[in-house]
């Protein structure tokens, strides 16, 4: 590929993943996006994946008969000439560091919150990941064919709660059995929710901001005047809009609509296209920079989803493309080993093979079958300057389980697979202080099944794991530690780089930590 086809091939890449809370309609809003593209998928491919009890036996049978949760891991569709990747973070049980990490994979977020509901627990988690990386994140407000929350209250909450500045592009005329359309402020229109001409939903707003004196049944109507106040309010009293601060990740702006009707979701996506960004420059351990340009190809692994049939113990590395170009058995050196490595076994994630004639360039992921030579973090590239990328961040765990073996007898095997099932980012490993004791920590209840699982097929190696529940990670000063602070309500602990830190049964026995040793200093992983 040409320098310039390389230039045209990055800019129309938008790699996005949506966060949030279960149930808000991120399945929904999905096949609704993969429609869009004119991507006829089998129906409900996205929606088999999350069916069922999939957190646990089931989830390890899909896996099984592979495809399904790997393929709708990824998703590319092509739509007003742009190449859109949708990357999965998934919910409910199998919510896991390995969601966390996807969301360092991606250029922008699209965050959809049910409007009933408001801002919920996994939303907000996922937006502060988002937030710490500084990627621009898109607000769709869902479910607006039901009664939900007054909007300006979930202005106010998206504000108050997560700290962004909050831009309503429009604004609901009405909602539930009420609902007439959007007051689309954006676009100057007004947006007709059953429109008498399918085919044109759209009255242009005047000069004035209000319609025309022809449609004067809505003009006169409750719910619009009440939009139109509100729009006005806003725009005197709220924030200017600003690409910039969007571009930052300061400024989210707000979508209105249902994704279960598809109202307000293609006016979204068209103006998500405008302002998401193509892939952006990926830092190096150097200090340095790779652009997406570079006709090198480079790239990192975000993600390991392992095989859970003993039969096939491989599993696929997901690697996010940073620059150049990718060619199905290129060489690459793997930067943690020096050592070379051919991509010949290797999955894309095209929505419609036939038409995919374009290869993986900046911004797409590809998934490379692996036999456990690649871990989570890695780095691969091409040519002469070796690439290492920042490390990838470490995420506070939540859950902790006390885990031995059953078999005393079978300790080798037993520390030679957490050892490298701890490496692979699998969960995190703990040690107690005083008892020696393994413990394990996870974002995700599923992370241990995992765990458990693939100790037994892969190392032969049963584990008992007695749930602790959750705790709060807190990391200490080493030079500030000592013993007796351990009481309790706390457990003193070390993590693999031998770090001190505390469990707390609860943020109060934190607090009382804290007023009972102020000069301590606590902290947080992400
Ligand atoms: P996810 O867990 O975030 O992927 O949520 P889903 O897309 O599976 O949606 C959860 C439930 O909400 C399903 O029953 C959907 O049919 C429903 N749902 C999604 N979007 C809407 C919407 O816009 N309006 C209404 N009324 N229901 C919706």
């Amino acid at each position: 590929m040409s320098n310039t086809k390389l230039t045209d091939a990055v800019e129309k890449r938008r790699t996005f993943a949506i966060i949030s809370h279960p149930d808000a309609g991120k399945t929904t809003i999905t096949e609704q996006l993969l429609l869009f593209g004119g991507v006829v998928r089998e129906a409900g491919t996205v929606k088999a994946k999350k069916s069922g009890n999939f957190a646990k036996s089931d989830w390890m049978e899909i896996e099984q008969k592979r495809g399904i949760s790997v393929t709708s891991s990824v998703m590319q569709f092509d739509y007003a000439g742009k190449r859109i990747n949708i990357l999965d973070t998934p919910g409910h049980e199998d919510f896991s560091e390995d969601t966390y990490r996807t969301l360092m994979a991606v250029d922008s977020a699209v965050m959809v919150i049910d409007s009933a509901k408001g801002i919920e627990p996994q939303t907000k988690k996922l937006f502060q990941i988002c937030k710490m990386r500084g990627i621009p994140i898109f607000t769709f407000m869902n479910k607006l064919d039901r009664d939900g929350r007054d909007p300006m209250d979930l202005i106010t909450e998206l504000q108050e709660v997560l700290g962004i500045e909050a831009y309503p592009m429009n604004w609901p005329i009405g909602m539930g059995k009420e609902l007439k359309g959007l007051y689309d402020r954006f676009n100057n229109r007004i947006e007709l929710f059953r429109p008498a001409d399918e085919n044109d939903p759209f009255i242009s707003l005047q000069d004035d901001g209000d319609i025309d004196d022809g449609y004067a049944d809505l003009k006169t109507d409750q719910w619009y005047t009440d939009a139109r106040d509100n729009m006005e309010l806003i725009n005197e009293a709220g924030d200017q809009f600003s690409a910039e601060k969007i571009a930052s990740g300061d400024q989210t702006p707000v979508f209105f609509g249902s994704a279960l009707v598809n109202f307000g979701v293609k006016t979204f996506l068209d103006a998500y296209l405008q302002f998401a960004p193509a892939p952006s420059p990926h830092k190096t351990t150097d200090d340095g920079e790779i652009e997406p340009t570079d006709p090198e190809f480079s790239g990192f692994v975000f993600k390991i989803q392992a095989n859970m049939n003993p039969n096939h113990r491989d599993r696929i590395a997901f690697v996010r493309v940073c620059s150049g170009e990718f060619d199905r058995g290129m060489d690459v050196t793997q930067e943690r080993t020096g050592k070379k490595v051919r991509l010949g076994n290797v999955t894309e994630f095209l929505a419609n093979t036939r038409e995919s004639v374009e290869k993986a360039v900046a911004g797409d992921i590809i998934g490379l079958y692996d036999t456990g030579n690649f871990q989570i973090g890695d780095s691969i590239y091409t040519g002469k300057r070796a690439i290492k990328f920042e490390k990838l961040p470490q995420f506070t765990p939540e859950l902790f389980v006390r885990v031995t073996a059953k078999n005393v007898m079978k300790q080798k095997s037993f520390h030679k697979g957490i050892n490298q099932l701890v490496q692979e980012g699998a969960v995190q490993l703990y040690q107690s202080y005083t008892t020696g004791q393994y413990i394990l920590g996870a974002v995700g209840q599923l992370q241990f099944e995992v765990f458990q699982f693939r100790m037994q097929n892969e190392y032969n190696s049963e584990v008992e794991m007695e749930p602790m529940g959750h705790k709060i990670a807190r990391w200490i000063n080493p030079e500030q530690l000592d013993p007796h602070m351990a009481s309790s309500r706390n457990l003193l602990v070390k993590d693999i780089n031998d770090d001190p830190l505390f469990l707390f049964e609860n943020q109060y026995a934190e607090r009382w930590f804290q007023d009972k040793y102020p000069k301590v200093e606590l902290t947080a992983k992400l």
